[in-house]
């Protein structure tokens, strides 16, 4: 059997922070939020958040804005990759983690792979509430920890680099954290 690579999707294939920074600003236009997006970037992934108020207003538009998840940007270079990929052997699925309290997350992840991979690649998605337990021999995810009940999840995590994790993860070299265009150096 070809080795298996989940591939998350927002932050890896899909640019969440640019289109959750214009929903929040059309839900608070009067507001200036107070990280510097360009260093630390995906707030909700950011663990020195601190400001309650703020941190409300950020679930609110999580929660309620529609189709948030259906107007990202596609991440350069990520859907060549994983054709390269795919044509070195690799199977490729993609292993998302749906915002449950925004009514079309879901759907709108299924969506956004039809509109910006086709069809096929839309047949791969698996989405999940826990990731340890989906079957996979790589796990190329941004979010820095990945927990879950099984605690031997068959795959390797390979930490896809966002400038918030670079920030964050100050003991890393950059060289350690993947992108699209150092892919083959991991496998
Ligand atoms: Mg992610």
């Amino acid at each position: 059997m070809n080795k298996i690579v989940l591939v998350d999707m927002d932050g890896v294939i899909a640019e969440f922070d640019q289109a959750w920074i214009k929903a929040y600003y059309s839900y608070y236009p009067e507001k200036t939020l107070p990280i510097n997006k360009s260093k630390c970037g995906c707030y909700f992934e950011h663990p020195v958040w601190s400001d309650p108020t703020t941190n409300l207003e950020m679930y609110k538009v999580l929660y309620n804005y529609l189709n948030l998840f259906y107007i990202l940007d596609p991440i350069p270079n990520a859907l060549r990759s994983i054709k390269e990929m795919e044509k070195c052997g690799y199977t490729i699925f993609f292993c998302s983690h749906p915002t449950v309290e925004n009514s079309t997350c879901a759907s709108d992840k299924y969506e956004w792979l039809k509109k910006h991979f086709g069809l096929e690649y839309a047949k791969k998605l698996i989405l999940t509430q826990d990731k340890t337990v989906i079957y996979g021999d790589y796990l190329i995810d941004d979010k820095v920890i990945i927990d879950g009940v099984n605690k031997n999840p068959s795959w390797k995590h390979l930490l896809f680099k966002t400038p918030y994790n670079s920030c964050i993860c100050g003991y890393l070299h950059d060289k350690n954290l993947f992108t699209w265009e150092n892919w083959k150096d991991f496998f």
